[in-house]
């Protein structure tokens, strides 16, 4: 069956030195968790956050972003041989904040994950629809094309080594969350719009989060829901919120 993941979104927050604090802060509870559970943190917090964290099994450290070439001159971009050789295991692909401020299209999101999945990383792919697209019922409409371009060449023994993450973005920071049936519903479309690509077995495979203002209040009931296997957490990931997200997940 699919183990649960908890990944948190630290984004652009906590220098090296503060990163300690806040990884001797969850590790306990992570490391005692019944879920998977992973830290994105900023590049130059990896080598920190890595360091914190050895000896601890049930904890991996993400990065947030990749270039989708192996080198080169790229100036200021960061390739998957280097976060490997950092010890990094996941990586965040497509973040809605990415694909608004920097220029992230559907066509580098699917070449990041072919480097990544090549490399050895685990991608999370983001997908989600604004507020207008949910207001006109196109959501699953959107949500379908930005899949099928991710995955456009993924062989399909590689598939479900990707984990999606749905994060409406009318949700992300916000404080609003998509109730847990909205969020439900998206889930168990994006499953079969996979199912429909790559098989239903890969579908049943596949890991699928839910992200957006996603917290200690509100996780229980979401992740009670058949087709989320986890969260993307942002905001609450930099604070003890986190731990009581963790320690509510049943296996
Ligand atoms: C995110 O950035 O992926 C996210 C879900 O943020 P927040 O939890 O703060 O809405």
């Amino acid at each position: 069956m699919r183990k649960n993941i908890i990944a948190g979104n630290w984004k652009m927050n906590l220098t090296p030195s503060e990163s300690k604090g806040l990884v001797n802060m969850l590790k306990d509870a992570c490391e005692a968790a019944k879920c998977d559970v992973v830290f994105c943190v900023p590049y130059v917090d990896i080598d920190t956050v890595t360091k914190e964290l050895e000896g601890c099994k049930n904890i991996a450290v993400g990065a947030q972003n990749l270039h989708f070439e192996d080198h080169g001159a790229y100036t200021g971009e960061v390739s998957a041989d280097m976060l490997k050789e950092m010890g990094v295991k996941y990586v965040i692909i497509g973040h809605s904040e990415r694909r608004q401020y920097f220029g992230e299209t559907d066509e580098t999101v699917n070449k990041k994950i072919k480097m990544a999945l090549r490399k050895g990383l685990i991608p999370i792919l983001c997908v989600g629809e604004t507020l207008q697209m949910k207001d006109d019922g196109i959501t699953i409409d959107h949500i379908s094309i930005q899949i099928k371009r991710a995955f456009r060449g993924v062989d399909s023994e590689d598939v479900d080594r990707v984990i999606i993450a749905y994060e409406p973005i009318w949700a992300i920071g916000t404080g609003r969350t998509a109730s847990a049936y909205q969020a439900e519903e998206v889930c168990a479309g994006i499953r079969a719009i996979i199912g429909d690509i790559y098989g239903d077995e890969i579908a049943e495979n596949i890991r699928i989060l839910y992200g957006g203002s996603m917290n200690s209040e509100n996780c229980e009931e979401l992740m009670a829901m058949p087709d989320i296997d986890g969260g993307l957490i942002g905001g609450a990931s930099l604070k003890n919120d986190f731990n009581l997200i963790v320690n509510s997940v049943r296996e």
